[in-house]
């Protein structure tokens, strides 16, 4: 998961660049990177936080009245600089570009580019493979001057190609900034606009706040399978395309996005007390009565707080979390994702001890986040612990850009709710149903392919080996 934003104004724009994608740093926090265009393209990007690879001098120099950025999460590729966005070519066109997602027949189309001769770059990104597709598709509608239909149906065209997620900002040099989305509408991409003397400034990004902070009104979302183009004169087009059934990530809502954030109508933060009310259900189903709720600190506060007023029972913030420890989830081994997860979180002892304890976490993937808060909680002296998912079983490999494992490594994918709960030391375990998330969410198409294994993408089965046979050959790599 990743995140973006793009700006066109009528002055500098990397600066609020800048300032957008912090707002954007929980997203991904391994890489950053701005390209703005003016008279040409200019480029910083670099491994770590905004503020590690910007700062005031660096911002100064990156002139231009349009531009991009990228917070990026490593999730298939390794987590190297080189695949640091944004990307940009000079020929034929002069584009840069953007993406959160994951293109998920890249092996397919990397091989198709392998055999056209004009293709000389074996791409080993598959941004890069986008841009290329792109490039190559305005290049085949090079009439003068452009029109944004020309910009558009080349869009298309590559988004007949281009299986998987895909949230993307393209700036076009001298042409204008370009925002469009896979046809079914996986990854989030929000548009604003902010008055400027006679003109407007235009800006998307992944989520509203970004856009808000700046003083951006937030015009609306992009559909599946939309594409806007504002052009230099600071003329909006927009344009219906290639569209499929709608299938929004869920984990967005679960997981990803910040809880001001607002996608498909719904502010996240009410997205998950809706969620957390029918994890209620549950514990009446199986009888059980805590005497108090927990979160795992800090995406799990929403879903806590109103599980504890449907039951009736006291929300408690039972853990205090060490925000300068680095993420847990990406460490190569699983002995350094379990230290990680000993020094970030600490239970505090008074609200512990002694207690009949439900603890809520957003999700369980490999079950290493959870075992260790178990212990801790058991050291701390509970009496019983109840371990609650606010996602329900993860079954299934993310192929649309979350690193969410290979089949082997995901805890619900062999064991009932009942053996992870004995695999994580708990004395019950309480999963989210996903017929009550659909019930949240009627009126979103969602993907929820981790949970039911239903992949909305075409040739999906044979992009899943291709993604599983990649994270394998990582995850060696990583362990030598
Ligand atoms: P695990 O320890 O592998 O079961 O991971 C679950 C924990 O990681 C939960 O506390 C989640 O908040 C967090 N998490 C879930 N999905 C992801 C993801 N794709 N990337 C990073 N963290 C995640």
């Amino acid at each position: 998961m990743c995140g973006i934003i793009g700006m066109i104004g009528n002055s500098n724009v990397a600066h609020e660049l800048a300032f957008g994608l912090n707002m954007l740093q929980h997203r991904g926090q391994d890489a950053a990177g701005i390209l703005t265009f003016g008279d040409r393209f200019r480029l910083k990007k670099g491994c770590g936080l905004v503020d590690q690879v910007f700062d005031g001098a660096t911002l100064d120099s990156l002139s231009g009245n349009m531009g991009i950025g990228h917070v990026r999460y490593a999730t298939q590729g390794s987590n190297e600089q080189s695949e640091a966005q944004p990307f940009y070519l000079n020929y034929p066109f002069g584009i840069g570009m953007v993406h959160n997602g994951n293109v998920s027949n890249f092996s397919e189309l990397a091989r198709q580019c392998r055999e056209d001769e004009n293709h000389i770059v074996e791409s080993t990104n598959d941004l890069e493979l986008m841009l290329y597709l792109l490039a190559n598709e305005l290049s085949k509608r090079n009439t003068t001057p452009w029109t944004a239909s020309d910009v558009f149906a080349a869009v298309e065209a590559s988004q007949k190609q281009i299986f998987g997620a895909y949230a993307s900002l393209a700036v076009i040099a001298k042409r204008g900034l370009l925002a469009f989305t896979d046809p079914h509408g996986i990854r989030p991409l929000t548009m604003g606009r902010r008055k400027e003397g006679n003109g407007w400034t235009y800006a998307f990004a992944s989520e509203t706040a970004s856009l808000e902070v700046l003083g951006f009104e937030i015009t609306r979302e992009l559909m599946p399978g939309e594409a806007i183009f504002v052009d230099t004169a600071g003329e909006v087009h927009s344009k219906l395309l290639h569209q499929k059934k709608p299938a929004f990530c869920v984990f967005e809502y679960i997981y990803f996005a910040r809880e001001d954030a607002v996608f498909r109508n719904h502010v996240v933060a009410e997205a998950r007390s809706a969620m957390g009310k029918t994890l209620a259900h549950r514990f009446r189903e199986k009888n059980l009565s805590p005497d108090v709720v927990v979160d795992v600190p800090s995406s799990a506060y929403f879903f806590a707080e109103s599980l504890a007023r449907e039951l009736g029972v006291p929300y408690q913030p039972g853990f205090v979390k060490n925000k300068y420890v680095g993420r847990s989830f990406i460490m190569p081994t699983q002995q350094l994702r379990s230290r990680a997860v000993r020094m970030k979180l600490n239970p505090i002892a008074s609200v512990v001890k002694g207690k009949k304890i439900a603890v809520v976490d957003d999700s369980l993937v490999r079950g290493t986040t959870s075992e260790r808060i178990i212990q801790l909680l058991r050291e701390g002296g509970a009496k019983e612990i109840y371990f609650v998912s606010a996602a329900p079983p993860i079954k299934h490999p993310c192929i649309y850009g979350i690193d969410m494992s290979i089949r082997t490594e995901l805890l619900a994918a062999t064991l009932s709710e009942e053996q992870v709960g004995k695999a994580i030391g708990a004395d019950a375990m309480i999963y989210q149903k996903l017929s009550d998330i659909e019930q949240v969410f009627q009126d979103v198409g969602l993907c929820h392919a981790c949970f039911s294994g239903e992949y909305p993408t075409e040739s999906a089965t044979a992009d899943l080996k291709f993604v599983e046979a990649e994270r394998m050959t990582h995850k060696k790599q990583n362990s030598h």
